[in-house]
């Protein structure tokens, strides 16, 4: 949990404290919550003055909801809005997937030290085998080589399209959520939130081109939750 914590306060960028169970804006959290079927995630406010709201899932634990003071000081209606999106995400398990993709990333290098180490462990072997042992040493690291090549090749064309994959989901997902929290909430918090976000422009990424970005723009948000008005 400490682990968690930390990471999470990096995340944040600023320290955290948890918010009680009392409080009102963790009792709209668990109505919210108990009316979709999900567990109630941790809920934590965060000393940043910035608009900063995440959630994390991990697998088997609780999940853990992030908000900025930055956020807490919105209008309540905005303040619900947004918690509505971050439930949103946890709804369609958004967050999870991020997890699992980067657990299975690491079992993939996992394997890799795995394999490296048999293939010297073999070497070594071979080093040992009278006439035909040497031969065999060169042919072991040529086909080792041939394969670290291989390896590195395709990790990077498909490290590519994983990320450019990643990142359309992303985007797509943070549609869904808003999506989600205009179905509870309304759309017009969310319009009034990434209007003045947009007014103030010190979040938007517009300089990266669209392929690149992880979030929609606030204008392309703004748009999509007119047509969820209409
Ligand atoms: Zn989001």
């Amino acid at each position: 949990m400490r682990h968690r914590k930390r990471q999470l306060q990096r995340l944040a960028k600023g320290r955290l404290v948890k918010v009680s169970a009392d409080h009102p804006i963790a009792l709209y959290t668990q109505r919210l919550c108990k009316q979709h079927r999900i567990r109630c995630p941790h809920l934590w406010a965060a000393e940043n003055a910035y608009v900063v709201a995440f959630v994390v899932a991990p697998p088997i634990r609780k999940s853990h909801l992030v908000l900025s003071a930055g956020v807490l000081q919105l209008p309540s209606d905005i303040l619900r809005w947004v918690i509505a999106h971050e439930v949103g995400h946890l709804v369609h398990g958004d967050a999870r997937h991020v997890f699992a993709w980067q657990r299975f990333l690491d079992s993939v290098l996992a394997w890799q030290r795995l394999r490296l180490k048999v293939v010297k462990w073999l070497v070594r072997l071979c080093y040992w085998i009278p006439l035909v042992g040497h031969p065999l040493c060169r042919l072991l690291v040529g086909f080792e080589r041939l394969f670290q090549n291989l390896d590195k090749a395709g990790r990077q064309l498909g490290g590519a399209a994983y990320e450019a994959l990643t990142l359309w989901a992303s985007r797509r997902s943070e549609f869904r959520a808003d999506a989600f929290a205009a179905s509870q909430e309304g759309a017009e918090p969310g319009i009034a939130l990434f209007r003045s976000l947009a007014a103030a422009s010190t979040f938007e990424p517009l300089q990266r081109p669209i392929c690149l970005r992880t979030h929609p723009t606030h204008h392309e948000r703004v748009k999509a939750l007119k047509r969820f008005n209409s």
